[in-house]
């Protein structure tokens, strides 16, 4: 489902070499369809580099991204952006706070097509929103006329996750979408989060810095380190992970936590 071959992000590039900045060094991956993948690494270890250059927000220095056999490597975000799932760390990011929750459902699930004048609302989109947000089990499902911006952050969130996945995308992207969010509220948004990709079968990959949760989700884990992916188990291996063999991995990392519920050295 995703393929990258040699991927390297130099950031100015076009500068004197003390301000350069290598961020991913030569990465090769293979995402099957239907992995569940967790990310984990240091601060500035490359994580976000490399999911804004599957989305396309940075080109890359080299190297090549192809996406369900399609190589996107030179391909403009609006483009790819029908392949793609995407929730951020920030809850503001991902919704429009002035409009309503239809109307922002209303919008992800036409991604993707031409606007027309006949872009009007579509009541049998409505019933497909009230059954989506009523498996969330929030209650959002009556507040459909309701500005998002009055939504806290973790509903926000959860239907920043409905729409990235309303219409089934070839990819989710998760880069820290629960960082921002009480650990309470992270825990329950992230459950969500594994029951919508399990039940669509989505091929996700999801950033943390949260070493319980890598362990805890998601069928395979890659860790990053300064450009390079120092470590990528999948499998029984990866089912086995204790939580003491990946601190060894860690070095002291005071970036990653062991559990944002234990509040441990962040
Ligand atoms: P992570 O998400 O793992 O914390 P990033 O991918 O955001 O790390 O960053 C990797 C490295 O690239 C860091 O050193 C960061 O400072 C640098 N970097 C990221 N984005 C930019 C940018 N737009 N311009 C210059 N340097 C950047
Ligand atoms: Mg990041």
């Amino acid at each position: 489902m995703l393929e990258i071959k040699n991927l390297t992000k130099i950031f100015n590039l076009d500068q004197a070499p003390e301000f350069q900045k290598l961020a991913l060094d030569n990465i090769s991956l293979t995402i099957e369809d239907g992995e569940f993948v967790t990310i984990i690494g240091g601060n500035g270890s490359g994580k976000s580099t490399l999911m804004n250059m599957i989305s396309g927000v940075y080109s890359p220095t080299s190297g090549s991204i192809i996406i369900d056999g399609i190589d996107v490597t030179n391909k403009p975000e609006y483009e790819r952006a029908k392949y793609l799932g995407r929730v951020f760390q920030d809850p503001m990011m991902g919704t429009a706070g002035n409009m309503s929750i239809s109307e922002n459902l209303e919008l992800a699930i036409r991604r993707g097509e031409k606007r027309t004048l006949r872009w009007g609302f579509k009541k049998e989109n409505e019933e497909i929103f009230i059954k989506t947000l009523s498996g969330l089990n929030l209650g959002l499902e009556d507040r459909l006329t309701h500005k998002v911006g009055l939504l806290s952050g973790g509903q926000r969130q959860a239907v920043t996750l409905v729409m990235a996945t309303l219409k089934k995308p070839k990819l989710l992207l998760l880069d820290e979408h629960t960082a921002a969010l009480d650990p309470k509220t992270a825990s329950k948004v992230l459950d969500l989060t594994c029951r919508v990709v399990e039940e669509n079968k989505l091929t996700t990959l999801m950033i943390t810095h949260n070493m319980r949760d890598a362990i805890k989700y998601g069928d395979r884990l890659i860790m990053f380190d300064s450009g390079h992916i120092v470590f990528d188990i999948k499998g029984e291996e990866k089912k086995n992970l204790t939580i003491e063999q990946l601190l060894k991995k860690f070095d002291n990392d005071s970036s990653i936590v062991l559990d944002d519920n234990l509040l441990l050295s962040k």
